[in-house]
């Protein structure tokens, strides 16, 4: 049987250039395994504490024989001993960055040991049954606005979901729609319009907070995809200055014009009253999401349901900081029949655990930014590889 025997971290780059974190697990037989952290810009204040990366690193390196001696496979046990050791409400001492690394790179390790893909030995994890067929529909980000870009847009991401069940087919699509969106900006706003943001979408400055949805409505119909593609909204509204009776007005327009499938964060963090009218409103024909609203936490996810104020959840594992802590959440909502969607950070490294998390959990979407930039495509092309493992 094949122990833990080392942990050791390094700091390392996101792909902001800003400083996070990559923990290294060693088992006993030899096989070692790593994970890396990603951060989040607008994080919901429910999140988990994360630690400067190299505080978070001395404290991996001081945890070094706290795990020893423990099956890797055993995720729930180390998660347990971690939360212990940290001690506190939101693992401010020992940083959910610091927490975070190990269990995934445990989680890797275990993997490895078994010689299965990680998605696999993920859903050794779990308590239910995911059928082969259920693939988690890629949510792309096209267009950047608010905290991740510098344009003039207030709503964070401008999503196009698309409807097909196949990471292959799903990738061409998002390509497609991706360089035609790059096409039309250059030709209609100028030559700078097709610089992105944060998560490899376009962020040139825009005519309004609507005209994104306008310019992509117009592509997909030229493309003939109007029957494969949905569209949503992640507003991010805790950061945004604005009255409820303006978020509403515009979030009408966008039911009305757009068949707006998705929204996520429509509210701010603590407004699960507003959250709740809209779901009562929207009569389950929208996904009403909380992000910010739950931050992937049992005890906010509670209040929500008491409160009827979501039908689908973003699970972002650094909100929390553990494995077993996520998947507890995924299986809870999964209770309450809310729709699950997984989701990277805006702040990303080229590890792609999430792409093996979306598709294990038997997520119902994935939001896994655009598809540009490195940080991005691995989780892509993580996915086309995923879809090889499958048979
Ligand atoms: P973040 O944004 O990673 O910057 O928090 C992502 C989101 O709000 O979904
Ligand atoms: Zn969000």
């Amino acid at each position: 049987m094949a122990t833990i025997k080392n942990l050791d971290a390094r700091p390392i780059l996101d792909s902001r250039g800003e400083w996070t974190l990559e923990v290294e697990v060693k088992l006993s037989n030899g096989i070692s395994a790593r994970a890396s952290v990603p951060q989040g810009k607008s994080r919901g204040s429910h999140e988990a504490r994360v630690l400067p990366a190299s505080k978070a690193v001395e404290n991996v390196k001081n945890l070094n024989r706290s795990l020893h001696g423990i099956n890797p496979k055993n995720q729930a046990e180390i998660d347990a001993k971690l939360i212990a050791l940290d001690g506190t409400p939101n693992k401010s001492k020992l940083g959910a960055n610091a927490i975070l690394g190990i269990s995934l790179a445990c989680a890797r390790a275990a993997a490895k040991n078994k010689r299965v893909p990680l998605w696999r030995h993920l859903r050794s994890l779990l308590n239910y049954k995911v059928s082969k067929s259920k693939k988690p529909r890629l949510f792309v980000n096209m267009i950047n606005g608010g905290q991740h870009a510098g344009n003039n847009l207030d709503f964070q991401e401008y999503l196009v979901i698309l409807k097909v069940s196949n990471f292959t087919e799903s990738a061409k699509l998002a390509a497609k729609i991706y360089h035609a969106l790059s096409e039309y900006l250059q030709k209609h706003l100028g030559p700078g319009s097709a610089g992105i943001g944060d998560e490899g979408g376009f962020a040139p400055n825009f005519q309004n907070n609507i005209a994104p949805f306008a310019i992509l409505k117009q592509i997909i119909a030229r493309l003939d995809l109007k029957s494969k593609v949905a569209f949503g909204l992640d507003a991010a509204a805790s950061d945004i200055k604005k009255s409820k009776r303006k978020f509403q007005a515009f979030y009408n327009d966008l039911f009305k014009k757009y068949n707006l499938f998705y929204l996520e964060d429509a509210f701010g963090e603590e407004n699960f009253a507003d959250f709740a009218a809209l779901l009562k409103k929207t009569k389950g024909k929208v996904w009403i999401a909380g992000d910010d609203l739950t931050t992937t936490n049992l005890s906010r996810i509670l209040e929500a349901h008491d409160a009827k104020s979501i039908n689908a959840i973003i699970i972002k594992p650094n909100q929390i900081g553990t494995l077993t802590e996520a998947l507890a959440v995924v299986k809870q909502a999964k209770k309450y029949k809310w729709k699950i969607i997984v989701s990277h950070r805006s702040g990303e490294t080229n590890d792609d655990f999430i792409a093996d998390f979306a598709y294990a959990v038997g997520a119902d979407g994935f939001k896994l930014g655009a598809p540009a930039r490195g940080e991005r495509v691995a989780k892509y092309n993580r996915l086309l590889e995923i879809e090889r493992e499958e048979n």
